[in-house]
């Protein structure tokens, strides 16, 4: 009997043994293919997460944002603009060196307002396209010393004709003499009228540039006396020692720009009739080449990365606070979305309505 038990439990055992691995290795494949449904899970969740911020369709928006106060129709509080362009810095010497060295001002700000990493001039990456682009929501090739005026109204001619309000209610403060050219435009009907003040260069068009701490100035008495409901300030200098070919007077040329908008930013919070009313705009009307292309920082005016990719930072009652989003827009948008802050229609404006970064 014992040597027949003997072979029979043996054979239990290595029954029981093959049973065991079969059914590892049965529940090994399984498992492999519940960590591989696992990680596509995963994957799929993140790019689910991710996709409605990186496009701009109407349905991803609602899905980011699904019950904004734009939504709701509850915009807008905002009552005043004031758009500052930092001529001519590149993305890599802004927002894209994350040390934000160069930049501590609007470091600071960007903690109460929104930043778009995915912001560029899709057009002419010039002075006085970039600014057309900006003010107008239309790219247009212009000729870039000041001889050629904008073609369609800027935001500046159709608040005053929406609102009615005096021209000093509408200011364009630059340091660039040609950037008189954004008070005015050919569309019949809208030239030489509802023009904007303008006080631009040493004494307007064709008087030459004037340096930045005197806009800075200047810009500070237009704010103080005038308090304009829609302003853009021109700060030349990043531009300026760019095409110098001094790296360390471009870098300092930034930092010092940056110093003002921050100085600005803190006027408006301290301003009993702008605090918590008045959107502030940061942003530049053309980057400069990457480093590979043509004479690198020196210069810009094409298609590389380094000329179209620019900065967009905005602080207002009607924005989100201190985010960041990857959401693609672009410089004419920037026209429709004042537009809607301060209730005018752009009725030749190409843009669209910038709805991520609202509340
Ligand atoms: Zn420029
Ligand atoms: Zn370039």
């Amino acid at each position: 009997m014992f040597p027949p038990n003997r072979i029979t439990f043996t054979v239990i055992a290595v029954v029981l043994c093959l049973f065991i691995r079969c059914s590892k290795e049965t529940k090994t494949p399984v498992t492999k293919a519940a960590a591989a449904t696992s990680a596509t899970d995963k994957k799929t969740s993140s790019t689910s997460i991710t996709k409605p911020v990186t496009t701009t369709k109407s349905t991803d928006t609602v899905a980011t944002v699904p019950a904004t106060n734009l939504s709701k129709g509850l915009c807008c509080k905002t009552e005043n603009v004031i758009i500052i362009v930092m001529d001519g810095p590149r993305y890599s010497e802004t927002w894209g060196d994350y040390t934000r060295q160069n930049i501590p001002g609007q470091f600071d700000i960007y903690h109460y307002g929104v930043l778009l990493s995915n912001f560029h001039n899709m057009g002419t990456t010039n002075t006085d396209s970039g600014h057309d682009a900006i003010c107008t929501g239309n790219y247009e090739n212009l000729e870039n010393t000041g001889q050629a005026l904008p073609q369609y109204p800027s935001i500046f001619q159709e608040f005053l004709k929406a609102t009615g309000k005096p021209a000093e209610k509408a200011w364009v403060v630059a340091s660039k003499d040609k950037l008189q050219i954004l008070g005015d435009c050919q569309q019949a009907g809208w030239t030489g009228q509802y023009q904007p003040r303008t006080d631009c260069g040493i004494s307007g068009i064709f008087s030459g540039y004037r340096a930045d701490d005197t806009t800075f100035a200047h810009a500070k008495n237009v704010i103080n006396t005038y308090h304009p409901n829609l302003m853009l300030i021109n700060f030349k200098d990043p531009d300026t020692y760019g095409h110098s070919n001094l790296w360390s007077n471009y870098i300092k040329a930034i930092q010092t720009t940056d110093g003002y908008i921050k100085a600005i930013y803190d006027m408006i919070q301290a301003d009993p009739v702008y605090k918590d009313k008045t959107t502030l705009i940061i942003t530049n009307d053309h980057g400069r080449h990457v480093d590979n292309v043509a004479d690198g920082f020196v210069s810009h005016g094409d298609g590389c990365d380094g000329c179209r990719h620019i900065e967009f930072l905005a602080v207002g009652p009607d924005f989100k606070k201190g985010i960041g989003l990857v959401t693609p827009y672009e410089q004419i948008d920037i026209s429709q979305t004042v537009a809607k802050l301060l209730n005018f229609k752009m009725d030749y404006g190409k843009g669209k309505l910038m709805t991520d970064i609202f509340n």
